[in-house]
């Protein structure tokens, strides 16, 4: 048993108390701490969370996860105090695409819409024409009534969604790519963790690169993996995806052997949060997320429309 067990039970008891205390709720993501996914009252992917966000009944909604979800939990929930534990806990794929980039490429492409992947930051997706998820883009784009479509910042999943739907998808800009997937998933670490498991099943995230993906045996987003795990049989599997997933996993399937591709795959920002700073956030209710209504109120109405369009 590690020692800093008791210390670890403890601040959980705390956050608790403290969620009772500010009737608030903890969403985190599938790439979180296990004791960050233990502590919460919701774990799961991005479309996952801002569908719980929209249901909950809470006055204060704890986001772990990286900025760019925590901001999309207070677009959806304008009359609750949003907190993110650390606000400095970003993504460098979302840093990839900005309002300018995006200039460029719809003035190079006039009436094609833009599809603004989640993991973007509000100042972009406030010049998107929808916003979808990993585990949302191929629908979404399926249905929209155009053949060449703006897709960014992640290429590798520009490309998934491109082989998926048929359409003339262009990457903006061309080099978006998320570290963890892109370096971290690679080639070499997948040969590896193979050779020593040769009749496990390989699952990757869409954003790792394409000739990755094609040894796979499923690719999806962190939800649509683990509803694969059922599906495709065997009890082995490796996720090729950012570390934290395969603790999700083995949680939601104890009598399977699951292990993640390489487990130095972790996210900087996404383990940023940890109990410490959760327990600090609910005390001090800090650091509060908020946006600008106008941006608010444009982003919002993009959002509810992009997840009617694939309900
Ligand atoms: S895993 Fe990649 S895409 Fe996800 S938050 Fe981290 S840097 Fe961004």
């Amino acid at each position: 048993m590690p020692k800093h067990k008791g210390y670890v039970e403890k601040l959980m008891t705390e956050i608790r108390s403290l969620c009772e205390k500010r009737k608030a709720v903890i969403l985190a993501h599938n790439y979180e701490s296990p004791e960050v996914q233990d502590v919460a009252d919701y774990v799961g992917d991005s479309l996952e969370l801002a569908r719980s966000a929209l249901k909950t009944d809470a006055e204060v909604i704890v986001f772990a996860g990286v900025s760019f979800m925590a901001e999309v939990a207070a677009i959806l929930n304008e009359d609750k105090i949003v907190l993110h534990p650390v606000k400095e806990a970003g993504c460098p794929l979302a840093d990839f695409m900005n309002p300018q980039i995006i200039k460029r490429f719809k003035d190079k492409y006039p009436g094609s819409p833009l599809v603004a992947y989640i993991n973007s930051y509000v100042e972009t997706k406030f010049h998107a024409d929808y916003i979808v998820t990993s585990a949302s883009a191929v629908k979404l784009i399926s249905k929209l009534d155009a053949d060449t479509i703006l897709f960014g910042p992640d290429k590798n999943l520009a490309l998934y969604v491109a082989k998926k739907t048929g359409k003339n998808i262009i990457a903006v800009p061309k080099n978006g790519h998320c570290y963890v997937h892109e370096y971290l998933i690679s080639r070499y670490h997948i040969e590896k963790v193979k050779d020593e498991n040769p009749t496990a099943k390989l699952l990757v995230h869409p954003e790792v690169l394409p000739e990755n993906q094609e040894v796979a045996d499923y690719v999806g987003s962190t939800s649509q993996m683990l509803a694969a795990i059922e599906r495709l049989g065997g009890r082995k599997f490796l996720l090729g995806t950012e570390e934290g997933l395969a603790y999700r996993a083995k949680r939601l399937h104890p009598d399977m052997e699951i292990m993640p591709v390489n487990p130095r795959a972790i996210c900087i920002d996404m383990k940023k949060i940890n109990l410490l700073n959760i327990k600090r956030s609910l005390e001090t209710l800090k650091p509060q997320v908020h946006i600008e209504k106008e941006v608010r109120e444009k982003v919002r109405s993009i959002l509810e429309e992009s997840l009617r369009l694939i309900r």
